[in-house]
């Protein structure tokens, strides 16, 4: 849906930063036609009640204030675009309160591709033999940013949803697995957990994740493998998430954002975790 740029775009080009605290203004309100045009564009997101329609707008407008959009190659970032964005990548917060937010303090720009990107990738093999390749990228998340997203992939159409794809959510469920973490120890799966997590002292809900995790990990390869190799049907999950214990967890939280019951039916020992992690109430 084409919309005509307004003070927001303009405020966006001025990449001006509005930082939470007592005593500052609130972030500019979303304008309301420009709401109702981003929530038709994501016509998954129906769903929501509405109070959590209402959590969701605040807190994209305060996502919007304080993060940096950058359009490259030539492609210019309108409101449409920002929003868009902003409203994926806000919807894992609205249920964890008024300092949600804090989850994304760890970078401030945001890199919008028109379509996927070949990144120049090396690697040494066990012979010392360097190898040089080129990896299409359709996103990227790395410690302290930018988050790197295409915009082609950034509003998925309704096989997307129904398979579990959300190409926002993904990166920023990394943004989770990456705070508090430097760049020698990149993300594994394991985000921070709250305290008091699932009524359980710290250690104990620790030792929970990390053996819950890795069990449906290696479940899943299992599967995916005897899919490949003997023809018995493949997982729903997205493939991806073989490549690593952080990929799964990406993929998984945005098959759990998009379509809960399909993931809850497919990861019953994962759909509890992510319930508690991201503090969402039964339906
Ligand atoms: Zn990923």
């Amino acid at each position: 849906m084409a919309l005509p740029d307004g003070p927001w775009s303009r405020l966006l080009q001025g990449a001006r930063r509005w930082l939470a605290g007592p005593g500052l203004a609130d972030p500019p309100p979303i304008p309301e036609a420009l709401w109702r045009a981003t929530l038709a564009d994501l016509p998954w997101l129906a769903g929501l009640q509405a109070e959590e329609v209402a959590t969701l707008r605040g807190l994209s407008a305060r996502f919007l204030a304080s993060k940096e959009f950058h359009g490259a190659q030539g492609l210019v970032i309108n409101d449409r675009i920002a929003l868009s964005i902003a409203v994926q990548a806000c919807l894992p917060l609205i249920y964890l309160g008024a300092d949600a937010l804090d989850w994304y303090d760890d970078f401030v720009g945001i890199v919008i591709q028109p379509d996927e990107v070949l990144a120049p990738r090396e690697a040494i093999d066990e012979a010392g033999v360097l190898h040089r390749w080129k990896e299409p990228l359709i996103g990227e998340a790395m410690p302290g940013g930018p988050v790197m997203l295409a915009w082609s992939h950034v509003a998925p159409d309704h096989e997307a949803i129904a398979q579990g794809h959300n190409l926002v959510i993904h990166e920023f469920a990394h943004q989770f697995d990456l705070r508090g973490k430097s760049s020698a120890e990149p993300a594994n799966g394991g985000p921070i957990l709250p305290a008091g997590f699932m009524g359980l002292r710290r250690p104990v809900a620790l030792r929970l994740w990390r053996e819950t995790w890795s069990a449906a990990y290696a479940h899943f390869r299992e599967r995916l493998e005897l899919a490949e190799r003997f023809g018995e049907p493949a997982p729903w999950l997205d493939a991806y998430a073989a490549q690593a214990p952080a990929e799964f967890f990406a993929v998984a939280c945005e098959a759990y954002w998009v379509a809960r019951e399909r993931f809850t039916q497919e990861c019953p020992t994962l759909a509890p975790l992510l319930d508690a992690f991201f503090k969402r109430p039964p339906r």
